[in-house]
């Protein structure tokens, strides 16, 4: 038996070191798949630029040079020649609202449009294609097509349908247009009161609502009246939502949560569940709860927990919680520290009362729960910061990694804050788009010298900040590069305006990069696991179609992405990807 046993050993041995003149000292089994001759970028700063990278089942087990990931090349890895193009990690989308964007993917768009011909022109087109949809809903319009009074009004839409509800979202999901069909069905009528926290804008004279429908509190109102979507129709939408995001290098999104059940992630994470069990996930989701006013409720608190005890692995995870602060600059209804410049009788309210927005986040950090709180305003923003600091002293917290999400402006001496309590900036470039709206609107409203903190990522990242940058798509597109192209060139695709928009706020490709990546993994509490590549992380990454490092900032934004992987396996390929796999 004895001599037997060692006869094995020998034999073992023997085939061990065999193998190991292939596999160059590898004691492991080889890996999956390699791809080499790339221009790898990896986020690490250990180790920037790598040529290849050895994949096993979701994870990467090396980068580096190509001679030394080829010892993991075993007679059955798969081997990709990436052709000197530009390899990235997978980009993590922090501030996205995923079922809402990929259900309006089937609406109508008015995302481009610059005059309310064109918007009018539009939806006869969209009623004409779609006779069956009882209600008629699209997103995108922006302010200036309405001027000079900057508001919808449903007296345009009544002459174009008259006769089925229609229900246009603004591109900034703050105000809706309603036509008189919507009003009617949803019952708004000159004697419907304003819900806290929302209002429909009424006619002087009359008093009747103009189909003009302000924040989340008064859509409510309509939405509750729109039937609801078949379930089958969502998990469709899911599943087109996340082919759109791989198809431009999304791997991961942070979902910034919903009021509207129909359309919130989390309370559809039932059917990303049901996708995950199928094996269908293409794209990994970290899902935050949203917390309403007027204070934490103690069945919220029960349903936060049990949704982080049935989520949590690397696909979806649950665990995070929404405040809702303020509303946008655009209408007044952000929350500033001092009146608007443009209307002095206006400076915004809160949506919380602050002590007992502070309570809920001292009880939830407690819990070790972390905290996103959409604050907009300059005093919006300094709550937060307050709540935070609060909490950690009271529940002497370290590292809960709160953070503030779109920070449009911010006073001066709030903007070291972010370094010194360990905020993190959740922040949105294309928001600061600066074309007509953002240069006129947004910054006459406040006027230049809070203006001049516009959308400050740069001072936030000097004075420490962490940043983590995403689309909130629907409200902007979820393509990422228009997003990176911004925040490099503080400037419209046509270059406007020439020198950039506060053009000290720029920040550099790398920093860009890391911020849609590690920094969007450390956001999300996974930097030991995702963010850049390196050996035992997850296997996400994407190649494009042009060297970011090497062309001009103003090209980055027409990006193609040619390949993505998310754990370990192709789930976009674009046609202009050759295709050069071998074995
Ligand atoms: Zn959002």
């Amino acid at each position: 038996m004895r001599v037997q046993a060692i006869g094995v050993l020998f034999l073992l041995r023997y085939l061990v070191v065999s193998i190991s003149s292939f596999v160059a000292a590898q004691s492991t089994p080889p890996a999956d798949l390699i791809i080499t001759n790339a221009q790898i970028y990896t986020v690490n700063p250990q180790q920037k630029w790598a040529e290849a990278i050895a994949i096993r089942g979701d994870k990467i087990v090396a980068v580096g040079d190509a001679a030394k990931v080829d010892s993991y090349r075993g007679g059955s890895t798969k081997v990709i020649d990436a052709h000197q193009h530009l390899l990235l990690p997978g980009f993590t989308d922090s501030h996205i609202h995923f079922l809402d964007g990929s259900l309006n993917l089937q609406h109508l768009h008015l995302q481009d449009v610059k005059t309310l011909d064109q918007a009018l022109a539009l939806l006869k087109d969209f009623a004409k294609a779609h006779p069956d949809d009882a209600w008629l809903l699209g997103r995108g319009w922006d302010y200036t097509i309405f001027a000079p009074s900057g508001m919808p009004d449903k007296k345009y839409l009544d002459a174009v349908v008259p006769d089925r509800p229609v229900y246009i979202e603004g591109f900034d999901g703050h105000t809706w247009w309603a036509n008189s069909k919507a009003l009617q069905l949803a019952g708004i009528t000159r004697d419907t009161p304003d819900p806290p926290g929302g209002s429909f804008v009424r006619d002087p004279k009359t008093g009747e609502p103009t189909g003009a429908v302000k924040e989340d509190a008064a859509d409510e109102l309509i939405e509750r009246v729109i039937p609801l979507t078949p379930r089958e129709a969502k998990l469709n939408a899911i599943r087109a939502g996340m082919k759109e995001a791989n198809r431009v290098g999304l791997v991961r999104v942070h979902s910034a949560s919903d009021l509207v059940a129909n359309i919130g992630d989390l309370q559809n994470a039932d059917l990303y569940d049901e996708l995950h069990r199928a094996g269908e996930m293409t794209v990994r989701f970290y899902m935050a709860y949203r917390a309403a006013p007027p204070a934490l409720a103690a069945d919220s608190v029960k349903e936060i927990e049990a949704a982080r005890a049935r989520y949590h692995d690397e696909w979806i995870s649950a665990g995070a919680v929404k405040f809702f602060l303020d509303g946008v600059i655009e209408s007044h209804t952000a929350a500033m520290l001092e009146p608007y410049s443009d209307d002095p009788r206006q400076i915004g309210s809160l949506l919380w009362d602050p002590d007992k927005y502070k309570d809920a986040v001292a009880e939830l950090d407690k819990r070790g729960i972390q905290i996103f709180t959409h604050a907009i305003g300059d005093k919006a923003v300094r709550l937060a910061l307050d709540a935070y600091q609060h909490a950690a002293e009271v529940n002497q917290s370290k590292d809960r990694r709160h953070r503030v999400e779109h920070i449009e402006t911010v006073s001066a001496q709030d903007i070291p804050r972010f370094g010194k309590l360990g905020v993190i900036a959740s922040m949105q470039p294309l928001h600061s788009y600066p074309n007509e709206d953002t240069l006129h609107i947004w910054a006459g409203n406040i006027g230049p010298e809070r203006a001049s903190r516009a959308w400050a990522w740069r001072s936030i990242q000097q004075a420490g900040g962490v940043l983590a940058f995403g689309s909130d798509w629907p409200v902007v597109t979820l393509n990422p590069w228009p997003g990176v192209q911004t925040a490099l060139t503080r400037q419209t695709s046509d270059g406007e305006p020439v020198g950039g928009f506060l053009p000290k706020q720029r920040l550099n490709l790398e920093d860009t990069i890391r911020a849609y990546t590690l920094g969007a993994a450390f956001a999300g509490h996974r930097e030991k696991t995702e963010g850049s590549l390196e050996e035992g992380k997850l296997a996400d990454l994407i190649i494009l179609d042009r060297d970011l490092f090497k062309i001009e900032p103003s090209d980055i934004g027409e990006t193609q992405v040619l390949l993505t992987m998310v754990g370990g396996k192709i789930v976009y390929q674009s046609p202009a990807w050759n295709k050069p796999e071998k074995k």
